[in-house]
């Protein structure tokens, strides 16, 4: 399927910036959502709107079936072993809270935490803050000077006891891609549990949690052309199953009594209060959506055209590229010398072509970087050629106003 043809499926991209089309290049913020997303939620305001699981009139009933029916449209999309695996939250950010807190009792002082050097602070203040709790220790995995993860220096770290590594999928800033793989084979060969933000993978990457042989993943809809306030958090059953629920209250319990209560099953037991129904609905469209492209060849036109973005962008006068490798995905980050990274994003804005600038939720890796912040493009399945060439033109325009 050709990237016009899917790009008609998205009203917000038919729009004007000014007298600019619209050039959509902050996809790692949030994709913009197909005419089926919108229309499920609009459709199950208009026609199914009823709480779930718990009415006992039809249309709890129906709302409940559907609700349900993407859980293990999920469970199939991730390849899960099993539909209770999947865990509905409002994001990445609260899959990756519920999981330190859930691990709570679990760790001792002095155990160690590793965190990827490249990770969102979604994957890294979590780890903190159950570091303080629990006396454990915060170890950062450097990266290599091409900024990918020091595989060897891992494997070193790994000798000593650990209790747990948390890795980025895709960097949010680079694009760069962990062999998770690999990676999670030697983690919890070593004892450890491995963690896998998927935020930047699950829009753009097959992911296939039973290939990937991590023990969590968590990634959120809005990256992946569904609506925002819902996210995934999917672990092994017998991980999940130890997890103390962040969230206590409705819909998580067996029996409750003033002097007890007992919590209930998975997936309920980690799901307190009434669920973000109609964004898992729209989750659920969503998927439809990825499901109906030609998931290899989009994925193929996206790395052509990512290879596009770097190439010409690396050409331009002044342009310095962070972790630019041909295996990246998705995204790209640059600098131009001398300027601000807000100076060329409200230029190239005035031009139509919305890209993010600022530390991108990373600080720790713009530390390493030594930058305050920096520019990232980044693609979705409705970027085309035109696109990269729109960007190239107006970062051109751009170095000409500012140098
Ligand atoms: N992790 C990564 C790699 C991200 O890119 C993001 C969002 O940009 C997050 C986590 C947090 O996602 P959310 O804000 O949807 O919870």
């Amino acid at each position: 399927m050709s990237s016009s043809i899917i790009r008609q499926q998205f009203p917000l991209l038919q729009q004007m910036m000014g007298s600019y089309p619209l050039c959509y290049l902050d996809n790692a913020a949030t994709s913009q959502k197909p005419e089926r997303v919108i229309q499920a939620m609009d459709d199950y305001y208009r026609r199914n709107n009823a709480n779930v699981h718990r009415g006992s009139y039809q249309l709890s009933a129906a709302a409940t079936s559907a609700f349900e029916a993407v859980r293990l449209k999920v469970q199939q999309f991730i390849h899960a072993p099993q539909p209770q695996e999947v865990i509905f939250t409002h994001g990445t950010t609260e899959a990756l809270n519920l999981l330190a807190y859930g691990l709570g009792k679990q760790l001792q002082p002095g155990d160690r935490i590793l965190v990827d050097s490249t990770a969102h602070h979604a994957n890294l203040v979590p780890w903190q803050q159950l570091a303080q709790r629990c006396g454990a220790e915060i170890i950062a995995i450097p990266l290599t000077h091409e900024l990918r993860l020091d595989h060897q220096a891992l494997k070193v770290l790994l000798q000593q006891p650990t209790k747990l590594v948390a890795l980025s999928h895709v960097s949010n800033v680079l694009g760069s891609v962990n062999d998770i793989p690999t990676l999670a084979q030697e983690i919890r060969a070593a004892g450890a549990i491995c963690v896998v933000d998927g935020a930047q993978a699950i829009g753009h990457l097959p992911v296939d949690v039973q290939l990937l042989g991590c023990d969590f993943y968590a990634f959120s809809g809005h990256k992946m052309y569904g609506p925002t306030g819902v996210g995934v958090l999917w672990g092994r059953q017998s991980r999940l199953e130890t997890l103390e629920p962040m969230l206590t209250g409705g819909e998580m319990i067996k029996s409750v009594s003033f002097a007890h209560t007992e919590f209930g099953e998975l997936p309920f037991r980690l799901e307190a209060g009434t669920p973000p129904i109609a964004e898992v609905i729209g989750l659920g469209a969503a998927i439809d959506f990825l499901n109906s492209l030609e998931r290899d060849q989009v994925q193929q036109q996206e790395q052509q055209l990512l290879l596009q973005l770097q190439q010409q962008l690396a050409a331009l006068p002044g342009i310095t590229l962070y972790g630019a490798h041909a295996d990246n995905s998705g995204a790209l980050a640059f600098n131009l010398a001398g300027e601000h990274h807000q100076d060329v994003g409200i230029l190239l804005d005035q031009q139509g072509v919305a890209i993010r600038c600022g530390h991108h939720c990373a600080m720790p890796l713009m530390q390493l970087l030594g930058l305050k912040g920096c520019c990232r493009a980044s693609l979705g399945v409705y970027n085309n050629a035109d696109d990269i060439e729109r960007f190239i033109k107006a970062m051109r325009t751009t170095i000409t106003m500012l140098t």
